[in-house]
């Protein structure tokens, strides 16, 4: 049975790694950490996460964009566990958006993120995919490869100005008035 992890919360160390690669991928370790993220991602309404927000500092994501409670606009994309993933910026342009994050309860930021983005990584199966992703879906792995390099999306906001309380942002942003 998948287990219920708890989130890792800034100020905890292991969010400040560099996560390690991961070389073996048919192990039973790297196939129950699949299973806790994806069931953790899903009991927390969150649109992606990273291994090292569940304190495993190895590079694994998960990539799910679709609408929830936390982003009702979200675009929906089927759940992609990539393991070792790295990716190539296909348009200089940047993009600012709001980003939230379920190790920083509470606040949301407006981030500068490509818009349009390549991505490699070795699939749940052990085998090498690409992708190419835009727009939010581009904006959620760019967050959560941060993640694997011991970053958070506030070291990239740019004013703190862009930094709202997450009561405030739902005020802003209720499915209602969009
Ligand atoms: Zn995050």
């Amino acid at each position: 049975m998948p287990q219920l992890k708890a989130i890792a919360q800034l100020g905890e160390p292991v969010l400040r790694l560099t996560a390690q690669g991961i070389q073996q991928f048919d192990t039973g370790s790297v196939r129950s950490l699949m299973a806790d993220m994806l069931h953790t991602l899903n009991e927390s309404g969150g649109v992606g996460l990273a291994a090292p927000q569940v304190h495993e500092s190895v590079r694994m994501i998960i990539v799910a964009s679709r609408p929830t409670p936390r982003y009702p606009h979200a675009p929906e994309m089927p759940a992609t566990i990539m393991i070792n993933p790295e990716f190539c910026v296909l348009s200089e342009a940047l993009e600012k958006d709001w980003e939230g994050c379920l190790s920083i309860p509470g606040i949301r930021a407006l981030i500068p993120r490509h818009q349009n983005i390549g991505v490699t990584f070795t699939d749940a199966e052990g085998l090498l995919q690409q992708l190419e992703l835009q727009g939010f879906p581009a904006r959620v792995l760019q967050h959560e490869i941060d993640h694997l390099d011991g970053l958070v999306y506030l070291d990239r906001v740019e004013n703190n100005r862009d930094i709202i309380s997450e009561t405030e942002f739902f005020k802003l942003h209720a499915p209602s008035k969009i």
